[in-house]
């Protein structure tokens, strides 16, 4: 079976515990099939983008010894890709342009859930405008490696915005395409992307590309019950000292190195991580707060 994983974050801040975790359980994914691992830079969305993170993610990881295949592939290269991809809904009836903005939407719905205004009442040429796809009321389903079966109507969240009315792609889009065109099999994230999924699904569908698999592994939060995120200022990761980290992250992921290995080397642990690791053992839900 041909493996391709992948860790795809975003340049919004430096990685922390819970980007850790996400890498690492991806990592171990695809090195215990004999997988390909890659690194992606999603780096659409440049105001929302930390100066430093492009250069420090992949030092991290390197630090980490989460090492990856192939060149990085940074998504700010790659809009021609998506725009061919949007061309493709379009000339297909399958995406159109709006110009509503969130508070006229709310003025004549009462609900953020899109209405399909625009598909019927369709923006002067000249107006900036978004692109958003239609979801004909779709129903998706699809099993979760770790979070079992979910059921969503896309009807809940409406006709979604694949490019912005500042032009930029929506991640919904870039992350599909991408996934596509570099051959995913697997992807393994943070559940707290797992309402994102099916409207992936969706899109995989009207573009006729095949679906990964999926496993979305628990969230990390800190102490007060918020999940670690750069906006909360989640601390980032220490990269002196990678082997206590990656100890905790394992622990959090249900995979418990034996004591014999209390001095394991980096390498050691990682090499023992893979050779053992059991996705079964990943808990559905945050066992306990991390405390940052
Ligand atoms: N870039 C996204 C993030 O950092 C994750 C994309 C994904 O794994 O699908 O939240
Ligand atoms: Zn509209």
């Amino acid at each position: 079976m041909t493996y391709i994983g992948r860790f795809a974050p975003s340049p919004t801040g430096l990685l922390h515990f819970g980007s850790l975790l996400a890498a690492l359980a991806s990592y171990l994914d695809a090195r215990a099939h004999q997988g390909r691992w890659l690194l992606r830079i999603e780096d659409i969305d440049p105001p929302r983008e930390h100066p430093d993170a492009r250069h420090a993610i992949p030092q991290t990881l390197e630090r980490f010894g989460l090492h990856w295949d192939g060149d990085i592939v940074f998504q700010s290269d790659r809009h021609a890709l998506y725009q061919q991809a949007l061309t493709q809904l379009a000339e297909h009836q399958q995406a159109y342009r709006c110009s509503c903005s969130r508070k006229q939407l709310l003025l004549r719905s009462g609900s953020s859930c899109y209405d399909g205004h625009c598909l019927t009442a369709a923006p002067a040429i000249d107006q900036p405008a978004a692109w958003r796809v239609c979801t004909h009321q779709a129903e998706i389903q699809f099993t979760d490696s770790i979070q079992g079966t979910q059921h969503y109507r896309l009807t809940d969240s409406g006709d979604f915005v694949i490019r912005r009315k500042d032009q930029l792609y929506a991640y919904l889009l870039a992350v599909v395409v991408d996934d596509a065109d570099q051959g995913v099999t697997h992807v393994v994230r943070g559940s707290d992307l797992l309402d994102e999924t099916p409207r992936q699904l969706h899109l995989q569908q009207l573009l006729g590309y095949s679906h990964p698999q999926y496993s979305h592994i628990p969230v990390a939060c800190n102490t007060q019950g918020q999940k670690l995120s750069k906006q909360n200022l989640a601390r980032p990761l220490d990269d002196s000292k990678p082997v206590p980290q990656l100890r905790a992250a394992l622990r959090f992921l249900g995979q418990n190195p034996p004591a014999a290995l209390q001095y394991a080397s980096r390498d050691e642990l990682l090499k023992w991580a893979i050779t053992h690791w059991t996705p079964l053992s990943i808990p559905r839900c945050m066992a306990q707060p991390w405390r940052d």
